[in-house]
């Protein structure tokens, strides 16, 4: 049995960082009891187009989102914003799980919407030998686990006690935001008070964010 903590990882475009990504993973971090949470923001995500604000906004706002939440749950772990290039989860991972060691107890958080594409993602079997995989849920996506039903687990102690391959699927809160309604309502100035913090609204309105309409914003 290990002696060491879950530690998990959160991946996003966080085009912009919002309510819908924060809550449901304090939700999370209580449940599983987790003491930290390592958000990574992707550069350029290789499965979808690209975000509308630049890496370097994409972080400012996720570091003033951090700001706004209280507690030390969140830190952030730069280096995927910090490539010149796109990389794969399970290339993350990889390094990842060499800087850990090969019994530390990983978690990759997702959303519901993520956990129905995963068998799609690149190399996910790979994937859960390196980690585990915890979801929060998210209106409007149905539960399908036939591909992982002997991966599931209900007991968050587990989680805690191998390095890797369960799936874990938590009663989170469901909100339901998400950054491209946010980026739409932006570009149509309508307000988004309770979608993402304070702080987080002021930099898009410093920095005149998704006042543009872009592929992105339009999907
Ligand atoms: P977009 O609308 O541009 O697709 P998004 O709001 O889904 O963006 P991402 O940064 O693409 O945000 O998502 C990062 C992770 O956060 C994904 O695993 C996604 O499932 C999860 N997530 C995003 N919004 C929610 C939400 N409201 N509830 C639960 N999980 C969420």
């Amino acid at each position: 049995m290990s002696e060491q903590f879950l530690t998990a990882f959160y991946g996003g475009t966080f085009d912009p960082i919002h309510h819908g990504h924060l809550q449901p993973v304090i939700a999370l971090a209580q449940l599983v009891n987790l003491q930290r949470v390592i958000l990574l923001p992707n550069h350029l995500p290789l499965h979808r187009p690209p975000p509308q604000a630049t890496p370097y906004q994409r972080l400012m706002m996720t570091r003033l989102a951090i700001a706004d939440t209280p507690g030390k749950l969140f830190i952030i772990d730069e280096r995927e914003l910090r490539r010149a290039t796109p990389s794969w989860t399970v290339e993350t991972f990889q390094a990842i799980r060499r800087e850990y060691g090969p019994m530390a107890p990983l978690g990759l958080i997702i959303g519901q919407d993520s956990l129905l594409t995963l068998p799609q993602w690149h190399r996910s079997e790979e994937l859960l030998k390196l980690c585990h995989i915890l979801v929060c849920a998210r209106p409007g996506y149905l539960h399908s686990d036939h591909w992982m039903v002997h991966r599931l687990t209900d007991d968050p102690i587990a989680l805690h006690h191998q390095p890797a391959g369960l799936v874990y699927c938590a009663a989170t809160p469901e909100l339901d935001i998400s950054a491209s309604d946010i980026r739409g309502r932006l570009h149509a100035i309508l307000p988004c008070y309770d979608l993402l913090t304070p702080s987080v609204q002021g930099y898009i309105n410093e920095q005149g964010l998704y006042r543009t309409a872009s592929v992105r914003t339009l999907l």
